[in-house]
């Protein structure tokens, strides 16, 4: 009887890995769960198929930097939990255009810990005690790794793009807010995610839909930077997991043990495509170009993620292979998904180049 009787706020719950937490949460738990999102181009509702008609289940239109907005929230439903996933999460983006990660990453995440404060101060003792703020960070605040090693959660962190200064300031402020207020808070720190529902802007849809479409499948630089892929699915149950076990205070890394590079995840990506369907013009790494660099692209992420398997007994389900078969067969199974984002004007032209 998961989460029986609480009620757990998940802000950015129309996002890529909000929504999956959201139907983690309706599909396996007995949480009554309320999605805080503000409904930027990132968000989906078509994402969460079949969540409107379950009792359990309501949604918020709001943003996380308006403090009136969410004490009215807070007011309403009197949550047990808050996950925050709501943030600005494109690097590229992050490059032409700082400013939004700034208000939402950290003015956002600052108001959601003033209101949650707030919030949590009206309870009585035991619900005090019982109260969890999870805050859903990355590994790209740690920086750069070489050839070697592995990001734990005592590694520095050395945040190198506008998007992962933004969410290390955030990780920081709601370390403090523990700190100062002793609001029970968590940090989770996890790797690249990919899996069903992901926005084409990513590298892995990005590929798959112009694949598809045989189309010329950009890699940046020489395609040898290493990501450490984690499945959408295995980080909602990592999650949930830590919100019901993990020890306040504490951070968690979350990764899939996955380290591949960028190319290998393309190639791999055109050798599944031409299985799933196949193209008349030939096999589709034949598509693969490569372009300018990222600028401050850094060069090898990998997540030691042995603190989370050890005290918590998560293990990611998932091998690369097999969540990298799942996702494209879901991209090839659900052109209707994307094809809907795409026909709303997203471009897929290049940005970030500084
Ligand atoms: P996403 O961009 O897919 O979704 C973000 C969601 O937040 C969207 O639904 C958007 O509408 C909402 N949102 C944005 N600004 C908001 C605001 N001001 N108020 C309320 N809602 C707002 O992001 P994602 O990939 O699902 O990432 C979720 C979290 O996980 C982020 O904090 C991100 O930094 C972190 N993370 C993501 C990855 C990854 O691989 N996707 C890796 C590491 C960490």
């Amino acid at each position: 009887m998961r989460f029986k009787g609480s009620t757990i706020f998940v802000t950015g719950g129309a996002g890529f890995i909000g929504s999956a937490v959201v139907r983690h949460l309706l599909r396996d738990t007995h949480a009554r769960v309320v999605n805080i999102d503000k409904l930027t181009y990132a968000a989906n509702p078509d994402s969460l198929p079949g969540a409107a008609q379950n009792l359990n289940y309501a949604f918020e239109k709001q943003c996380i930097c308006d403090g009136a907005g969410l004490r009215r929230l807070f007011e309403k439903y009197q949550p047990d939990a808050v996950l925050n996933l709501a943030a600005e999460s494109h690097v590229d983006r992050s490059i032409d255009g700082p400013g939004e990660f700034i208000q939402t990453n950290i003015v956002g995440t600052f108001t959601l810990l003033q209101e949650t404060l707030r919030h949590w101060r009206t309870l009585s003792p035991e619900k005090r005690e019982q109260f969890r703020f999870l805050h859903i960070s990355t590994d790209e605040v740690f920086g750069s790794l070489g050839d070697d090693g592995f990001f734990t959660e005592t590694t520095a962190y050395a945040p190198n793009s506008p998007y992962s200064a933004s969410k290390a300031s955030s990780d920081h402020l709601v370390r403090a807010w523990r700190e100062t207020y002793e609001l029970p808070t968590l940090v989770t720190n996890c790797s690249n995610n990919y899996g069903p529902y992901h926005f084409p802007e990513k590298l892995i849809p990005h590929m798959i839909i112009k694949g598809l479409a045989s189309e010329p499948l950009p890699v940046y630089g020489d395609g040898k930077n290493i990501r450490d892929w984690l499945y959408v699915e295995d980080h909602a149950k990592a999650l949930t997991l830590v919100l019901e076990r993990g020890v306040v205070g504490e951070t968690y890394n979350v990764g899939g043990r996955n380290e591949r590079t960028n190319l290998h995840v393309v190639e791999t990506i055109c050798d599944l495509l031409d299985e799933i369907a196949p193209s008349a013009q030939g096999p589709r790494r034949n598509l693969i170009t490569f372009v300018a660099d990222r600028p401050g692209h850094d060069r090898r992420y990998a997540i030691d993620a042995s603190k989370l398997e050890r005290e918590l007994g998560w293990n990611a389900l998932e091998t690369f292979e097999s969540g990298i078969a799942k996702t494209a067969r879901w991209f090839c199974d659900n052109r209707a998904w994307w094809q809907a984002i795409l026909d709303r004007g997203y471009q897929r032209a290049r940005i970030g180049l500084g």
